[in-house]
Protein backbone atom coordinates (compact mmCIF):
# COMPACT_ATOMS: atom_id res chain seq x y z
CA UNK A 1 0.00 0.00 0.00
CA UNK A 2 1.41 3.77 -0.91
CA UNK A 3 1.50 5.65 1.92
CA UNK A 4 2.14 9.83 1.38
CA UNK A 5 2.32 12.67 3.88
CA UNK A 6 0.25 15.77 3.19
CA UNK A 7 2.61 18.72 3.70
CA UNK A 8 2.17 22.64 4.26
CA UNK A 9 4.53 25.23 3.42
CA UNK A 10 3.72 29.23 4.92
CA UNK A 11 7.14 30.12 4.26
CA UNK A 12 6.63 32.41 1.45
CA UNK A 13 4.50 35.11 -0.49
CA UNK A 14 2.43 32.12 -1.35
CA UNK A 15 0.75 28.83 1.18
CA UNK A 16 2.06 25.33 -0.67
CA UNK A 17 0.25 22.14 0.43
CA UNK A 18 1.53 19.08 -1.31
CA UNK A 19 1.40 15.00 -1.53
CA UNK A 20 4.47 14.10 -0.90
CA UNK A 21 6.19 10.31 -1.30
CA UNK A 22 8.15 7.89 1.18
CA UNK A 23 10.41 8.70 -1.36
CA UNK A 24 10.59 12.16 -1.45
CA UNK A 25 8.33 13.02 -4.85
CA UNK A 26 6.09 15.68 -5.09
CA UNK A 27 2.93 13.63 -5.79
CA UNK A 28 0.52 16.95 -6.01
CA UNK A 29 0.59 19.84 -5.57
CA UNK A 30 -1.53 23.18 -5.30
CA UNK A 31 -1.00 26.69 -3.84
CA UNK A 32 -2.68 29.84 -3.21
CA UNK A 33 -1.62 33.49 -2.11
CA UNK A 34 -0.90 33.56 1.55
CA UNK A 35 -2.12 37.28 1.99
CA UNK A 36 -0.50 37.55 5.20
CA UNK A 37 -2.11 41.30 5.98
CA UNK A 38 -5.41 39.59 6.30
CA UNK A 39 -4.36 37.64 9.66
CA UNK A 40 -4.26 34.60 11.14
CA UNK A 41 -7.81 33.68 10.77
CA UNK A 42 -8.00 33.61 6.82
CA UNK A 43 -4.25 32.43 6.35
CA UNK A 44 -5.06 29.56 8.48
CA UNK A 45 -8.76 28.78 6.67
CA UNK A 46 -6.80 29.39 3.78
CA UNK A 47 -4.10 26.12 4.81
CA UNK A 48 -6.71 24.24 5.60
CA UNK A 49 -8.67 24.30 2.86
CA UNK A 50 -5.29 23.44 0.31
CA UNK A 51 -4.87 20.43 2.75
CA UNK A 52 -7.89 18.95 2.03
CA UNK A 53 -7.72 19.76 -1.40
CA UNK A 54 -4.59 18.00 -1.56
CA UNK A 55 -5.87 15.29 1.29
CA UNK A 56 -8.81 14.48 -1.89
CA UNK A 57 -5.80 13.20 -4.17
CA UNK A 58 -5.17 10.18 -2.04
CA UNK A 59 -6.91 7.49 -0.09
CA UNK A 60 -7.03 8.89 3.36
CA UNK A 61 -5.96 5.43 5.15
CA UNK A 62 -2.83 5.98 3.11
CA UNK A 63 -2.04 9.28 4.47
CA UNK A 64 0.45 8.94 7.81
CA UNK A 65 -0.09 12.49 8.68
CA UNK A 66 0.05 16.11 7.95
CA UNK A 67 3.48 18.03 8.43
CA UNK A 68 3.70 22.20 8.35
CA UNK A 69 6.35 24.18 7.59
CA UNK A 70 5.85 27.62 9.44
CA UNK A 71 8.19 30.94 9.24
CA UNK A 72 9.80 30.98 12.77
CA UNK A 73 10.39 31.48 15.45
CA UNK A 74 8.15 28.38 16.23
CA UNK A 75 8.10 25.84 19.04
CA UNK A 76 7.91 22.26 17.46
CA UNK A 77 7.27 20.68 20.41
CA UNK A 78 4.07 22.43 20.96
CA UNK A 79 3.11 23.07 17.41
CA UNK A 80 2.94 26.52 18.18
CA UNK A 81 3.80 29.52 15.86
CA UNK A 82 5.38 32.66 17.99
CA UNK A 83 5.20 35.84 16.70
CA UNK A 84 7.06 35.29 13.52
CA UNK A 85 8.68 38.86 12.00
CA UNK A 86 7.26 37.90 8.75
CA UNK A 87 3.26 37.19 9.67
CA UNK A 88 2.61 40.72 10.72
CA UNK A 89 -0.36 39.89 13.47
CA UNK A 90 0.32 36.75 14.20
CA UNK A 91 1.30 36.41 18.36
CA UNK A 92 0.99 32.42 19.36
CA UNK A 93 -0.88 30.42 16.70
CA UNK A 94 -1.45 26.54 18.34
CA UNK A 95 -1.45 25.71 14.43
CA UNK A 96 -1.03 22.14 14.23
CA UNK A 97 -3.87 21.78 16.93
CA UNK A 98 -5.89 23.76 14.65
CA UNK A 99 -4.82 21.89 11.10
CA UNK A 100 -5.18 18.52 13.46
CA UNK A 101 -8.90 19.11 14.54
CA UNK A 102 -9.90 20.33 11.29
CA UNK A 103 -8.33 17.54 9.34
CA UNK A 104 -8.91 15.00 12.03
CA UNK A 105 -5.10 13.56 11.64
CA UNK A 106 -2.05 13.42 13.49
CA UNK A 107 0.05 17.07 12.41
CA UNK A 108 3.96 17.52 12.99
CA UNK A 109 5.35 21.55 13.13
CA UNK A 110 8.57 22.70 12.14
CA UNK A 111 10.95 25.66 11.39
CA UNK A 112 10.35 26.26 7.25
CA UNK A 113 14.07 26.97 6.94
CA UNK A 114 15.06 24.00 9.16
CA UNK A 115 12.65 21.64 7.20
CA UNK A 116 13.65 22.69 4.15
CA UNK A 117 17.47 21.77 5.32
CA UNK A 118 15.86 18.34 6.56
CA UNK A 119 14.11 18.10 2.83
CA UNK A 120 17.41 19.06 1.01
CA UNK A 121 19.52 16.62 3.43
CA UNK A 122 17.08 13.69 2.46
CA UNK A 123 16.12 14.29 -0.93
CA UNK A 124 18.01 17.00 -2.44
CA UNK A 125 21.99 18.26 -2.81
CA UNK A 126 22.84 17.13 0.63
CA UNK A 127 21.81 13.55 0.52
CA UNK A 128 25.21 11.62 0.61
CA UNK A 129 26.98 13.31 3.47
CA UNK A 130 25.91 12.94 7.42
CA UNK A 131 27.03 16.82 8.22
CA UNK A 132 25.42 19.68 6.14
CA UNK A 133 24.44 22.94 6.98
CA UNK A 134 21.34 24.64 4.58
CA UNK A 135 21.30 28.27 3.97
CA UNK A 136 18.62 29.82 1.93
CA UNK A 137 18.58 33.54 0.75
CA UNK A 138 15.29 35.38 0.10
CA UNK A 139 13.70 38.17 1.70
CA UNK A 140 15.28 36.91 4.68
CA UNK A 141 18.63 34.25 5.81
CA UNK A 142 17.65 31.41 7.40
CA UNK A 143 19.07 27.42 7.72
CA UNK A 144 18.96 24.42 9.16
CA UNK A 145 22.04 22.44 10.52
CA UNK A 146 22.15 18.67 10.04
CA UNK A 147 24.48 17.02 12.69
CA UNK A 148 25.19 12.94 12.01
CA UNK A 149 22.28 12.78 10.00
CA UNK A 150 19.85 14.83 12.47
CA UNK A 151 18.40 18.02 12.48
CA UNK A 152 19.59 19.78 15.24
CA UNK A 153 16.32 22.09 16.88
CA UNK A 154 17.91 23.21 19.85
CA UNK A 155 16.99 23.38 23.97
CA UNK A 156 13.52 25.31 22.52
CA UNK A 157 13.30 24.46 18.74
CA UNK A 158 15.28 27.39 17.64
CA UNK A 159 18.42 26.49 16.34
CA UNK A 160 20.10 27.80 13.12
CA UNK A 161 18.71 31.12 13.25
CA UNK A 162 21.71 31.68 10.86
CA UNK A 163 20.64 35.33 9.59
CA UNK A 164 20.87 36.54 12.94
CA UNK A 165 24.37 36.41 13.13
CA UNK A 166 26.09 39.30 14.08
CA UNK A 167 29.13 40.03 11.55
CA UNK A 168 29.83 43.81 11.57
CA UNK A 169 29.90 45.94 14.71
CA UNK A 170 27.39 49.13 13.77
CA UNK A 171 26.83 47.62 10.32
CA UNK A 172 23.63 47.67 7.93
CA UNK A 173 20.14 47.81 10.27
CA UNK A 174 18.82 44.12 10.20
CA UNK A 175 14.99 43.09 9.91
CA UNK A 176 15.20 42.56 13.23
CA UNK A 177 16.29 46.00 14.84
CA UNK A 178 20.06 45.02 15.23
CA UNK A 179 22.67 45.96 13.34
CA UNK A 180 25.32 43.85 11.39
CA UNK A 181 23.65 40.71 10.89
CA UNK A 182 24.22 38.25 7.91
CA UNK A 183 20.63 39.00 6.64
CA UNK A 184 21.59 42.52 6.28
CA UNK A 185 24.60 42.12 4.70
CA UNK A 186 23.42 38.91 1.93
CA UNK A 187 19.83 39.04 1.49
CA UNK A 188 17.46 39.88 -1.45
CA UNK A 189 16.67 43.27 0.55
CA UNK A 190 20.20 44.28 1.23
CA UNK A 191 21.25 43.53 -1.99
CA UNK A 192 18.77 46.06 -3.58
CA UNK A 193 20.01 48.15 -0.44
CA UNK A 194 23.46 47.91 -2.09
CA UNK A 195 22.16 48.48 -5.31
CA UNK A 196 20.76 51.82 -4.80
CA UNK A 197 23.38 53.04 -2.96
CA UNK A 198 25.68 52.17 -5.41
CA UNK A 199 23.38 54.37 -7.90
CA UNK A 200 23.32 57.44 -5.66
CA UNK A 201 27.21 57.08 -5.44
CA UNK A 202 27.34 57.40 -9.46
CA UNK A 203 28.70 54.35 -9.80
CA UNK A 204 28.62 52.90 -13.84
CA UNK A 205 25.97 50.75 -13.81
CA UNK A 206 22.83 49.49 -16.51
CA UNK A 207 21.11 49.54 -12.60
CA UNK A 208 20.82 53.52 -12.99
CA UNK A 209 18.56 53.14 -16.14
CA UNK A 210 15.83 51.14 -14.75
CA UNK A 211 12.70 53.16 -14.17
CA UNK A 212 12.13 51.76 -10.52
CA UNK A 213 14.67 51.15 -7.63
CA UNK A 214 16.17 48.01 -8.70
CA UNK A 215 15.30 44.20 -6.90
CA UNK A 216 17.49 41.49 -5.83
CA UNK A 217 16.43 39.97 -9.08
CA UNK A 218 17.32 42.91 -10.87
CA UNK A 219 21.11 43.15 -9.67
CA UNK A 220 21.26 39.08 -10.46
CA UNK A 221 19.74 40.11 -13.85
CA UNK A 222 22.38 42.79 -14.38
CA UNK A 223 25.84 40.62 -12.67
CA UNK A 224 24.51 37.67 -15.89
CA UNK A 225 24.81 40.41 -18.53
CA UNK A 226 28.36 41.29 -17.28
CA UNK A 227 27.43 44.18 -15.42
CA UNK A 228 30.69 45.51 -13.41
CA UNK A 229 28.75 46.85 -10.49
CA UNK A 230 25.95 44.22 -10.12
CA UNK A 231 28.76 41.70 -9.92
CA UNK A 232 31.06 43.28 -7.28
CA UNK A 233 27.34 43.47 -5.34
CA UNK A 234 27.15 39.75 -5.33
CA UNK A 235 31.01 39.34 -4.60
CA UNK A 236 30.27 41.35 -1.43
CA UNK A 237 27.55 39.76 -0.49
CA UNK A 238 29.00 36.30 -0.97
CA UNK A 239 32.18 37.54 0.98
CA UNK A 240 29.64 38.17 4.02
CA UNK A 241 27.83 34.88 3.55
CA UNK A 242 31.70 33.04 3.08
CA UNK A 243 32.48 34.64 6.12
CA UNK A 244 29.64 33.42 8.15
CA UNK A 245 30.23 30.24 6.91
CA UNK A 246 34.00 29.85 8.05
CA UNK A 247 32.07 30.45 11.83
CA UNK A 248 29.91 27.53 10.85
CA UNK A 249 32.97 26.05 10.04
CA UNK A 250 34.77 26.14 13.08
CA UNK A 251 31.22 25.53 15.37
CA UNK A 252 30.05 22.21 13.19
CA UNK A 253 32.60 21.14 11.06
CA UNK A 254 30.14 19.94 8.19
CA UNK A 255 31.12 18.43 5.44
CA UNK A 256 28.48 20.95 3.19
CA UNK A 257 26.69 23.69 2.75
CA UNK A 258 23.87 23.86 0.76
CA UNK A 259 22.36 27.33 -0.83
CA UNK A 260 19.22 27.70 -1.69
CA UNK A 261 16.31 30.83 -1.62
CA UNK A 262 15.34 33.46 -4.70
CA UNK A 263 19.21 34.97 -4.10
CA UNK A 264 21.19 31.86 -4.91
CA UNK A 265 19.76 31.83 -8.13
CA UNK A 266 22.70 33.77 -9.09
CA UNK A 267 24.50 30.56 -8.67
CA UNK A 268 28.39 30.82 -8.79
CA UNK A 269 28.54 34.56 -9.09
CA UNK A 270 27.55 34.56 -5.56
CA UNK A 271 29.00 31.39 -4.08
CA UNK A 272 32.17 31.46 -5.57
CA UNK A 273 33.34 34.67 -3.53
CA UNK A 274 31.42 32.72 -0.71
CA UNK A 275 33.77 29.71 -1.22
CA UNK A 276 37.07 32.06 -1.82
CA UNK A 277 35.73 33.99 1.53
CA UNK A 278 35.01 30.89 4.21
CA UNK A 279 38.16 28.96 2.90
CA UNK A 280 40.10 32.31 3.29
CA UNK A 281 39.05 32.33 7.25
CA UNK A 282 39.05 29.04 8.62
CA UNK A 283 42.03 27.45 10.29
CA UNK A 284 44.34 25.90 7.45
CA UNK A 285 43.22 22.55 8.99
CA UNK A 286 39.75 23.28 7.81
CA UNK A 287 40.45 24.39 4.07
CA UNK A 288 39.15 21.34 2.15
CA UNK A 289 37.11 19.75 4.35
CA UNK A 290 33.89 21.33 2.79
CA UNK A 291 31.95 22.16 -0.37
CA UNK A 292 29.52 24.71 -0.85
CA UNK A 293 26.76 23.49 -2.90
CA UNK A 294 23.49 25.07 -4.96
CA UNK A 295 20.00 23.60 -3.47
CA UNK A 296 18.72 21.22 -5.32
CA UNK A 297 15.23 21.02 -4.08
CA UNK A 298 13.75 24.57 -5.24
CA UNK A 299 10.87 25.57 -4.07
CA UNK A 300 9.94 21.73 -3.01
CA UNK A 301 12.39 22.08 -0.43
CA UNK A 302 9.78 22.87 2.34
CA UNK A 303 7.00 20.79 1.56
CA UNK A 304 9.59 17.40 0.84
CA UNK A 305 11.31 18.54 4.41
CA UNK A 306 7.52 18.83 5.94
CA UNK A 307 6.83 15.50 4.89
CA UNK A 308 10.50 14.07 6.18
CA UNK A 309 9.32 15.53 9.50
CA UNK A 310 6.13 13.39 9.17
CA UNK A 311 7.40 10.31 7.63
CA UNK A 312 10.32 9.93 10.51
CA UNK A 313 7.86 10.66 13.48
CA UNK A 314 5.30 8.27 12.63
CA UNK A 315 7.89 5.78 12.05
CA UNK A 316 9.51 6.87 15.64
CA UNK A 317 6.08 6.33 17.62
ZN1 LIG B 1 18.98 40.41 12.61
Amino acid sequence: MDAYAIAVDLGGTHVRAAVVAPDGRVVHAVRDRTRAEEGPDAVVSRLIRLARTALAECERENVVGVGVAAPGPVDPDRGVVMYPPNLPGWGEVPLARLLADALGMPVWLGNDANLAALGEHRFGAGRDVHHMIYITISTGVGGGIIVNRRLLTGALGMAAEIGHMPLIPEGPLCSCGHRGHLEALASGPSLAREARAAIERGWPTCLAELDRPPSAEDVVAAARSGDRVALELLARAGAHLGRAMALLVHLFNPERFVVGGGVSNAGDLILEPARRAARRHVLPAYRHTFDVVPAGLGDNAGVVGAAALVFEAAEAL
